[in-house]
């Protein structure tokens, strides 16, 4: 399991029952598993930005095959995720989505 993996089911399962059991029913086929996973997170080295870029338009390419893209990023926007890609958003784009939609 990659650390993605790892991440994202420690992220859905500190949640609450019903959108951890939802959440792990849908994780399934999720275009973002398999070895490209490691995308959408930031390296734990640095990052240039253009690499930044790179990594997360890739990332973002794979969200747009996603089916669970709208599930996907709502639930992060209802954990208020810090980091990562999800939903084919990042966590700037998320953040200005939540404020626009209050
Ligand atoms: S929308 Fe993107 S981050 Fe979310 S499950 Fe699908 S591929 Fe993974």
């Amino acid at each position: 399991m990659s650390m993605t993996s790892v991440r994202k089911e420690v992220a859905i399962s500190t949640g609450t029952t019903g959108l951890r059991l939802a959440s792990l029913n849908l994780w399934g086929t999720a275009a973002c598993r398999g070895p490209h996973q490691e995308i959408f997170f930031p390296p734990t080295v640095t990052e240039t930005r253009r690499a930044k870029r790179r990594r997360e338009a890739r990332a973002k390419e794979i969200c747009a095959t996603c089916p669970i893209i709208e599930n996907c990023l709502s639930i992060a926007l209802q954990r208020n995720e810090q980091h990562g890609i999800w939903g084919g958003l990042t966590e700037k784009e998320r953040r200005v989505l939540a404020a626009s939609s209050n």
